[in-house]
């Protein structure tokens, strides 16, 4: 059984410039902008009082943007007790790597709160959540054009919409608004598709990589993720879709593991019952039916196909890789693998898909809600009934050509228009798949690359590097 071991506060952001450096080498780009790349551009520590029960406490909060090449900058919100400084660099440097990689034409940026939000009342997370807002407005922090956050560990569309609300208080008629923070309820100009983009996203990402035959034979698998075995870490937003996705495409569940516990069954654990059995269970997953309670941190340790972490970073270290049992490592969350663990892991064989790939389904999304808000219309409004009225031309002329009526199936297959999510799905699925290709080609095509999330760097690196190339003057 492993303890994760607690990291120094310099480390995350290390970890980050330790992979930026190995990818360095293998990209032709001058110095200097490799080094306006790789460090923090601009970084807002605040404190603020809140009142917390019948007192008042002073709350630590950031905002990292950590490149501007393009604007606006774009990242979650993580309430956390062990969110710092450090932390949120790190996280803002990812996400400029990840918006590179996904196409995105965003900044990367990140914020914290050091809040424990399970302890804390609707009313005091509301009031944080605006007084950070307001913080953030009087810095030039937030806005469409400027810098646009969005949910992540700890938070959800629930603090979105008290995010856009303050906001357009303070600029009351700015048509624009809606798109200074993305993750917003859909009743609050959110998009349809949001809440579930990064685990669905994971979930693309993974069954692309077993898709390809090549790739699986080196690691002695099949191809499919139907069969294929699973553990969870983390039970939250990223994870249960993550789950729900891999199940409903044929994986199996052997093990979940949550803050108080894991839970494992050989013979699968349904994610969409185990929701419903947590939600009637005070927030706790253990006990669920058919299922052991299990250490959470062996759960990491269990053989498997794919491990894949979704909860919080520095999992998989120096202290648990060698015992780590899976084939693959899905990097849900931000960060699980330490640079250190990555060695082990990429000795015993063990695949990692990177974190700056696989969860940017949800920025991915982020962006089609942001160009929604922009354009004030709802994907999908303009076409539905237009491509439906096509479909439905196109099966009565078959059916007058062929003299046989169509079945009840084959005409609601033909007479479909797409709707908002159809569309979200759409382009979040050919973002993951050509994103996967992009990485894999350069990991497959350049000498001595080591491993994927190296050539994730490059291809991020090289994309980045273009906003900076002027005089065209590197490749
Ligand atoms: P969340 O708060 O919804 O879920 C996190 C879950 O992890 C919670 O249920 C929590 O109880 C659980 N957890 C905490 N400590 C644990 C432990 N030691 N063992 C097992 N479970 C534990 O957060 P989320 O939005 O799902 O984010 C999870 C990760 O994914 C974070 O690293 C975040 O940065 C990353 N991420 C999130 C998004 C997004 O769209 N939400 C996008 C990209 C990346």
């Amino acid at each position: 059984m492993a303890n994760i071991t607690e990291k120094r506060e310099d480390e995350f952001f290390n970890d980050v410039l330790k992979y930026f450096d190995r990818a360095a080498k293998f990209v032709d780009v001058p110095e200097g902008i490799l080094d306006q790349i790789k460090y923090c551009n601009s970084v807002y520590r605040m404190r603020f009082p809140v009142k917390i029960g019948d007192h008042y406490e002073v709350i630590e909060a950031y905002r990292a943007e950590h490149s501007h090449h393009k604007l606006p900058t774009k990242g979650g919100i993580r309430f956390s007790s062990a969110v710092n400084q450090d932390e949120v660099m790190a996280l803002s440097a990812l996400m400029t790597y990840k918006c590179a990689i996904v196409d995105v034409p965003f900044g990367g940026a990140k914020g914290g709160i050091k809040v424990s939000p399970r302890k804390l009342t609707e009313d005091e997370m509301e009031r944080i959540t605006r007084r950070y807002t307001s913080e953030l407005i009087k810095k030039n922090f937030i806005g469409p054009g400027i810098d646009v956050p969005a949910p992540d560990y700890g938070s959800g569309p629930r603090e979105m919409a008290w995010i856009v609300d303050t906001y357009a208080t303070f600029f009351p008629g700015e048509l624009n608004a809606m798109a200074c923070v993305t993750g917003k309820p859909v009743s609050q100009g959110g998009i349809r598709g949001r809440t579930e983009a990064t685990g669905l996203g994971v979930y693309f990402g993974i069954r692309e990589a077993l898709n390809i035959k090549e790739d699986c034979d080196e690691l002695g698998l099949t191809t499919g993720v139907a069969g294929k075995t699973f553990v969870i870490q983390g039970f939250g937003n990223v994870g249960f879709h993550s789950a729900k996705f891999v199940f409903e495409g044929g994986g199996k569940i052997v093990a979940i593991a949550e803050w108080d516990g894991a839970i494992h069954n050989p013979n699968g654990i349904d994610p969409l019952a185990l929701e419903a059995y947590r939600s009637k269970n005070n927030g706790s997953i253990v006990g669920f039916p058919g299922t052991e309670k299990i250490d959470k941190y062996a759960a990491l340790e269990i053989q498997c196909d794919v491990l894949i972490p979704a909860a919080l970073e520095n999992q998989i270290n120096k202290d648990n890789a060698e015992r780590i049992k899976c084939k693959i490592i899905a990097e849900a969350a931000n960060g699980p693998v330490t640079p250190e663990a990555e060695e082990i892991l990429t000795k015993k064989g063990i695949v990692v898909i990177p974190d700056i790939y696989l969860n940017a389904g949800g920025v991915t999304v982020s962006y089609f809600e942001w160009l929604k808000n922009l354009s004030h219309v709802r994907f999908g409004r303009l076409g539905k009934r237009y491509e439906e009225s096509a479909g439905h031309n196109t099966i009565t002329v078959l059916e007058e050509m062929t003299g046989k009526p169509a079945t009840e199936a084959q005409r609601k297959m033909v007479e479909r228009g797409a709707s908002e999510v159809d569309l979200v799905y759409s382009g979040l699925e050919e973002t993951m798949i050509s994103a996967y290709q992009d990485i894999r080609n350069e990991f497959k095509n350049t000498p001595g690359m080591p491993d994927l999330r190296t050539a994730a760097f490059v291809v991020a690196i090289k994309k980045i590097a273009q906003s900076y190339n002027m005089l065209g003057v590197f490749p």
